[in-house]
């Protein structure tokens, strides 16, 4: 009989925090865990990891090495994520092995948009409307049910557009799925929705929530651009924008930091578009803003240690630095908290760091 690793008691300063994946999500991870007095040991499946530079311990090893994952799950206190794409299985053996958060359950709901859709429409939340597509001729017979546009997505390993493809005819659509080569896929209708919005919340591992205020983000390319605090939700629709975290939350049992994306309808409506149950690129300006950052708090969870306090002390602005744009680190650095992830190629559409300016309220 397999069984699930509970964490008895906090993970005490001077224990070890593993994190999934090293780019610079599991680097600003391992900064606060650090602050904390709490070590890191980052797994990620090739050696030039942006967090590998920030830690006390990595392993460089494919995510489904059982061998190494044992290793992994040895060295730590208590494993978390910072992306949620780790197979089932993988997840199933460190979790015999060492507390791991958030849970398997809340993985396997979010890794797939099918699924994902489905349990946000059963709690009786808003989402756009969303069909299976499972073949070409599924792709037609969805897109009229449409009201003449959508946006193909695959139900898997989807990040800042991949696997998208906007279509506006049942042909298209068949050839958007045709070029998936097979991969399952959903078929939502198009959103001309007013903004974008979402919710960077906690729930720690007594239950206890803490949602921070909902930045409203802008996308270029399919890649956040920008987030911007306070947003133009007033009072009564960041409380229900909050609501609806806490509501999920809860349905997932989660424990640790999540983002739910939302798309904020011309007539106010708050449709949910995605869980990211993971720190999130929206919230990387609760570093300069919060009393406790995004990060801080993850790791207060994931270790189990209480909530911090997520009070706003300053309105943010946080702009992404995309490709090449950091070659202009040093007059960027005259105007904003920035922050730089250690990559050393600076593709097209790679986040090689990130900028934050705030203004006291
Ligand atoms: P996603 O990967 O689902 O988060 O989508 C990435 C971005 O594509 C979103 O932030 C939106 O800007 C856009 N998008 C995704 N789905 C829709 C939709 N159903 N309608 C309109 N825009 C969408």
């Amino acid at each position: 009989m397999s069984s699930i690793k509970q964490l008895s008691r906090p993970v005490p300063p001077g224990g070890t925090i593993g994190i999934i994946g090293g780019g610079q999500l599991g680097r600003m991870l391992a900064l606060a865990a650090s602050r904390l007095g709490l070590k890191t040991c980052i797994y990620n499946d090739t050696p030039d990891a942006p967090a590998f530079q920030v830690t006390q311990q990595s392993l460089t090893a494919p995510y489904d090495n059982l061998v190494k994952l044992t290793t992994f799950a040895q060295a730590c206190d208590a494993v978390t994520f910072e992306f949620e794409n780790l197979p089932a299985h993988a997840i199933a053996h460190l979790a015999e092995r060492v507390p791991v958060r958030p849970g398997a359950h809340a993985l396997a709901i979010t890794q797939d948009r099918l699924s994902e859709k489905t349990f946000v429409e059963k709690l009786g939340l808003k989402t756009a409307p969303f069909f299976e597509v499972s073949s070409a001729q599924r792709a037609r017979e969805a897109f009229a049910r449409l009201n003449g546009r959508g946006i193909l997505k695959t139900r898997r390993f989807g990040y800042d557009g991949k696997g998208q493809a906007k279509v506006a005819s049942a042909d298209e659509a068949a050839k958007a799925f045709d070029s998936f080569k097979g991969a399952p896929a959903i078929l939502e209708g198009f959103v001309d929705f007013e903004y974008e919005a979402s919710v960077v919340a906690a729930r720690g591992g007594d239950g206890g929530f803490a949602a921070y205020d909902p930045p409203e983000n802008e996308h270029e390319n399919h890649i956040l651009r920008r987030s911007t605090v306070p947003s133009r939700l007033g009072a009564a629709k960041v409380e229900e924008a909050k609501a609806i975290a806490q509501q999920i939350g809860e349905a997932l049992e989660y424990v640790g930091v999540f983002a739910v994306e939302l798309f904020v309808g011309k007539d106010g409506a708050l449709l949910v578009n995605e869980i990211a149950p993971r720190v999130h690129n929206s919230g990387h300006w609760t570093i300069e803003a919060c009393a406790c950052s995004q990060f801080e708090q993850h790791i207060r969870a994931v270790a189990g240690w209480p909530l911090g306090n997520v009070v706003r002390h300053a309105d943010a602005v946080m702009e992404n630095i995309i490709g090449a744009e950091v070659d202009a680190w040093e007059s960027l650095a005259k105007t904003g908290a920035l922050h730089l992830y250690g990559k050393m190629q600076a593709r097209t559409g790679r986040k090689m760091g990130h900028i934050t300016r705030i203004r006291a309220k």
